[in-house]
Parts: structure tokens; sequence; C-alpha cells
């Protein structure tokens, strides 16, 4: 596996975001010249929005180094396609996000969807997340994923990520000292209880709302992304920006059939 020439760094958390800069180390680890465009501001749920209805502000801070006023999907855009556009990168990193982003976290994630742009655009692309604990103190936080994710990242390289797939890894929130190793795991599923709204009231004692997750702690089901970060281990997990469920193809196409024809 070669050396990557050029890598763009993005992630949802935003420019200041301490998960940047540490993956942003890592990258220079493993390629030549790393290009970092990051959101200006907390992104963390946007999941794949693309700015359509306003500008895009870009602000340039180092020679490599850019903050855009827009989502992950903004600044992978604005990275490979304007920025790069000479030599385009050839290999997306999107993270370090605070927080892991396993099962359902996934649909949501603008970490992920860093990654999804990049492999929509036919860039290799893998979003890295670390799971934090509520006691985790913050200089310590993304330990797990600084001191593995080079070895990481550099193991998925040399095994190929295939076109139209992007890769996602959680780190568990642990010391890198005790993590168990490495899991090739499916996206998991928490209860479905999992989401709610919570009503607040403001100083004039009208209602306002924030959603709400619940408890992080399900059982979880083996061999799921899940599973891998309770058991202290690096979970690694394929996605595919094709969304068809290859199962229910046929099974549907038949059960329309029969009622059209
Ligand atoms: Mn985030």
């Amino acid at each position: 596996m070669k050396r990557p020439a050029r890598i763009l760094v993005v992630n949802d958390d935003g420019i200041n975001a301490p998960g940047l800069d540490a993956l942003a180390a890592v990258a220079a680890e493993i390629g030549d010249e790393v290009w970092v465009v990051a959101p200006e501001t907390d992104q963390s749920g946007v999941s794949h929005s693309v700015s359509l209805n306003d500008p895009l502000r870009l602000r340039r801070i180092g020679e490599r180094r850019f903050a855009v006023h827009g989502t992950p999907t903004d600044c992978v855009i604005m990275g490979a396609r304007h920025l790069m556009k000479e030599v385009p990168p050839d290999l997306v990193l999107s993270g370090f996000n605070g927080g892991q982003n396993a099962a359902e976290d996934v649909v949501y994630s603008g970490t992920v969807a860093g990654a999804v742009e990049g492999a929509v655009l036919g860039i290799p692309a893998i979003a890295l997340s670390q799971s934090i604990r509520r006691e985790t103190p913050p200089g310590t936080m993304f330990a797990c994923a600084a001191e593995r994710g080079a070895e990481v990242i550099w193991k998925i390289l040399e095994a190929g990520i295939g076109r139209g797939v992007l890769v996602n890894v959680n780190f568990p929130a642990c010391a890198p000292g005790e993590v168990e190793g490495i899991a090739v795991t499916r996206q998991g599923r928490r209860p479905q209880d999992f989401v709610g709204i919570e009503q607040r009231h403001d100083g004039r004692n009208r209602p306002y709302y924030w959603v709400t997750y619940g408890p992080r702690y399900a059982e979880a089901e083996e061999g799921t992304d899940l599973w891998a970060l309770q058991r202290r281990q690096i979970s690694i997990t394929p996605l595919r920006v094709d969304l068809t469920d290859e199962a229910r193809l046929a099974s549907l196409a038949d059960a329309l059939a029969s009622k059209v024809g």
C-alpha cells in the first residue's frame, strides 16, 4: 500500500475541536500532505446536509488549514473540488468525533457524513469517533484514538476500501493500554425509547424543548459496533452509500406487481 500523498481532514465538531487536531496529527504520520477543512461551528447531528440556500464563507487560517461556514459535507466538497482541485485528496478522514458514532448515531452523524461525501466523490474515506465516558478527564479524551489511530487507518488502507464504501471506526472509552483488540462489526441497534423530548421553561415561563438521548448503555447484540465498544475493542464497520435493501427488493417488487397486475 502506497503512502497517501494528500489527505483531507474534516470533522463535524468544528475547527476549534480538540479531536480535529488529534486526527490531523495522526494524518501527518500516514500521509505526505495534510489539508484541514472544518466547519466554523459545531455541526454535530447535521448528518449529510449540504448548504444550498446560503453562500459558503471560507476563512484561511494556515497554509493548508481552512474553516468553512457550513456543514461537514460542504467542507469535503470545498476541499476536494476547490481547494485541492489541482491534485485531489487520495484519502478523506473525518473526526476524531468527541463521542461514539455507533448504531443509529450513524444516520444523524455529521462525522460519518463527511466520510460518506468522500465515498460519493470516489475518494477512500474513513470516519473516526472516540467514545467518551463522563468521568474521562478532558485532557485525555482522545488518547485512545490518538495512539491507535494511525495503525487502524493503515490496516484499513492495506485491506482496501471498495468504491461506494466508507469505513466507520469507533475507539472505546478507555486508556490506550486497556484496548482489547480490533473487531470488524456491523451497525448495531439501540432500544427504540432512546430518543425523547425534554420540556423546559424560559424566563417568561414559556416552554421550550431539547432533543434528549437516554442512557447510552443498552444490551448490545453480538458482532455489532456497540458490542465491540462495550468489550473495549476498536470497532470497524464498513458502510455503503447505496442504502438499497437488497433482501427486500425482490419481495417488494413481487408484492407490488401482484397488486398492480
Ligand atoms: Mn460531533
